[in-house]
């Protein structure tokens, strides 16, 4: 049963409403028949004597007591309405038993209505004995529902007085006068009869974890059983002996007869009544001991493979941490055996840095609060080594949210940390190597500017002044230096050029491609001219970007275009779209094209397919671009069949959009 504000939820609180509200109801349509003088009102049933105001009137003030005290002790003024009300029941009903008792009249039983000539009582007005006995019992029952003396005395008392009320109906239903009348004058109206017996139940009832009712509202076997057999033992008798009484009645048997037959309808009943509810009970059981040999079944398995798994510890702890369960895994990897670790907390597992700052309840509360924690650090063995691991814990709650404790997995990955690790260490290590090697191709290419400037130099005033002068061979070697410093200057100035895009790279602001590519273009002036090239562009868009570097990418790109060209004059486009988030940009030649194998190649440095003779060039142009595209987060690549022209692309992502 679930509890709120501290109180027993009332599960039977409509029975009870319903209940208390039927027993106003009568006594209101009882006590209108007094008002108006009509005698069907004041009887309710036909075939009774009417019901007494002041009965009416105790039994309304019960209900009402009992409707202020349904859902647990009452609190305010509610508590002080029940009180006063159930103090008046039994006031009401204690005063009407001493006028009977001394035979006075104090002037209470006439206080409301006057009654000429008495029905059912000898005095004028008075509630007969047997329901102020009733109404002493249910006031008495309504001031101790919820004191110290509730667990021994309200049944008792309601039981009395729903005896009571029932004694009366069974007097009614077989015509046995002597159960509802005492002496001559004396009845008791079935009205009052029914009233008692409803509201004796509906105390009952609202207090369902009281006495006899804890079995019988128990969900167990015990309280199954006496739910269904209740009824069937209250009814079946009566019924039983209504049907004795009336074929004694129509003469189809005598006295005797009856008795013997109304006992064995009873044996024969009950015996069935026993014998199908055995069968359930069975049944039942049966059930019971297949589920629990199932569960048994299912958590043997689930052990064997929490026992197989070798690889992982797996173990529970409580809601306090301390483990409760350890598995082959756990002591393979921590080096405790299950009676070391059993009981202890689970912060020796961590190490001491952590423990200080109380990580492992940090752990704990994060998990209870978000149902699972994962988590990854170093942990301590049994021989003091440490190792990564990687640990999931869950929180294990009941059905109604309570914590339980941790189930808590961890696997050992200081093989897959130290590998991580490494790689974090060479990706560093070739980041430094790497800034290392460019700071040295820019000093050195930088610093052999001027040597090679001087022997360029003197070489050319050596052939300016004696070419001629020597032998031809002399000549001949002459401008293979010449040849040679001017091939060495184009390498450096490339070095230099691809350096400077890592070293000297200004920062990236929004750049309109269409003035990069016209300055481009500007650069290219005389091959353009000399190759009758013909370039068409679309619309192209501003970037954030490196402007001296998108004219150099597109002036590159396009220099190779109409170096790379076939016998025709060279048409290049340069287009552009918009593809989820990023510029695509394509440089297109009707050239000679690029056989695909070669597609990766041609962008790494020094890297040519074609020899010094058919077409110069020092193999670091595209090298370059790579770098450019790459430094702005795009990528380059070239699609082309040899003979059919080559398209280059490239992205530049589009970080206005993002
Ligand atoms: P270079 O132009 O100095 O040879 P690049 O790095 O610019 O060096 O180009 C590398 C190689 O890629 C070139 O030697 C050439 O074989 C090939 N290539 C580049 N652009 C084109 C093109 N538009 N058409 C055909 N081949 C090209």
């Amino acid at each position: 049963m679930t509890r709120r504000g501290g109180f027993p939820t009332a599960p039977f609180d409509k029975y009870v409403r319903a209940a208390a509200g039927a027993v106003i109801l009568l006594a209101l349509v009882v006590l209108a028949g007094w008002g108006s003088g009509l005698r069907g009102l004041q009887t309710v049933f036909p075939g009774s004597v009417p019901m007494k105001p002041n009965a009416a009137v105790a039994l309304t003030l019960a209900a009402v007591s009992l409707w202020m005290q349904r859902a647990g002790p009452p609190e305010g003024w509610r508590r002080h309405v029940a009180y006063a009300c159930a103090l008046l029941v039994l006031t009401i009903g204690a005063l009407t038993l001493a006028e009977h008792l001394f035979d006075a009249d104090i002037g209470l039983d006439q206080l409301l209505f006057k009654e000429t000539h008495p029905i059912g009582s000898a005095v004028p007005g008075r509630m007969p004995p047997p329901p102020a006995l009733s109404c002493v019992a249910i006031g008495c029952a309504l001031l101790l529902l919820d004191t110290a003396a509730s667990r021994w005395a309200v049944q008792p008392l309601i039981l009395f007085s729903g005896l009571m009320g029932l004694t009366v109906l069974v007097g009614y239903s077989y015509d046995q006068s002597d159960l509802y009348r005492l002496g001559f004058y004396i009845q008791m109206a079935v009205p009052a009869a029914v009233a008692i017996l409803v509201l004796s139940i509906a105390i009952a009832l609202a207090r369902p974890d009281h006495g006899m009712m804890v079995l019988l509202t128990s969900p167990g076997p015990g309280g199954l059983m006496a739910r269904r057999l209740l009824l069937p033992a209250i009814l079946l008798p009566f019924m039983l002996g209504w049907l004795h009484l009336i074929g004694e009645h129509r003469g189809l048997y005598d006295n005797r007869f009856g008795t013997a037959l109304f006992t064995i309808s009873n044996v024969v009943v009950f015996a069935i009544l026993v014998g199908w509810n055995a069968t359930v009970l069975q049944r039942t059981d049966e059930k019971r001991v297949q589920a629990e040999a199932a569960v048994r079944h299912s958590e043997e398995r689930f052990r064997l493979l929490v026992d197989g798994a070798k690889d992982y510890a797996i173990f529970m702890l409580d809601a306090s941490g301390r483990i409760t369960t350890w598995n082959a895994g756990a002591e393979r990897m921590k080096g405790y055996s299950a009676a070391e670790v059993i009981g202890a907390h689970f912060s020796r597992f961590y190490v001491t840095a952590d423990v200080a700052r109380g990580l492992p309840e940090v752990e704990l509360q994060t998990a209870a609060r978000d149902g699972r924690l994962e988590a990854e650090g170093w942990r301590v063995r049994k021989d003091g080594s440490q190792f990564w691991a990687n640990a999931v814990i869950t929180a294990l709650r009941d059905a109604d949210g309570g914590l339980l404790g941790f189930a808590k997995i961890t696997r050992d990955m200081t093989d897959r940390k130290r590998a991580e690790d490494e790689l974090k260490h060479a990706a560093k290590e070739l980041a430094r190597s790497n800034a290392e090697l460019e700071q040295f191709a820019y000093v050195a290419s930088h610093d052999l500017q001027e040597p090679l400037r001087a022997v360029a130099g003197c070489v050319d005033l050596l052939q300016r002044r004696y070419a001629g002068q020597l032998d031809a061979r002399a000549d001949e070697f002459i401008t293979h230096a010449r040849d040679g410093a001017a091939r060495m200057r184009d390498l450096i100035n490339d070095l230099l050029a691809y350096s400077r895009v890592s070293t000297h790279a200004s920062t990236l602001a929004p750049i309109d491609c269409n003035v990069a590519l016209s300055d481009a273009m500007a650069n290219l002036t005389v091959a353009i001219r000399e190759s009758g090239a013909r370039v068409t562009t679309d619309r192209l868009p501003t970037v954030i970007a490196d402007r001296t570097q998108i004219t150099q990418l597109l002036q590159n790109l396009l220099g190779n275009a109409i170096k790379f060209r076939a016998t025709r004059a060279p048409e290049i486009h340069v287009g552009v779209e918009r593809n989820s988030g990023e510029w695509r940009f394509s440089v297109r030649d009707n050239g000679i094209g690029i056989d695909s194998q070669y597609s990766e190649r041609i962008f790494k440095v020094f890297q040519r397919l074609h020899t010094r003779r058919e077409y110069p060039g020092t193999g670091i142009g595209l090298a370059i671009c790579k770098k450019i595209v790459e430094r702005h987060g795009g990528r380059i690549w070239v699609t082309a069949q040899p003979d059919a022209g080559s398209t280059f692309h490239f992205t530049i992502p589009d970080r206005r959009a993002a």
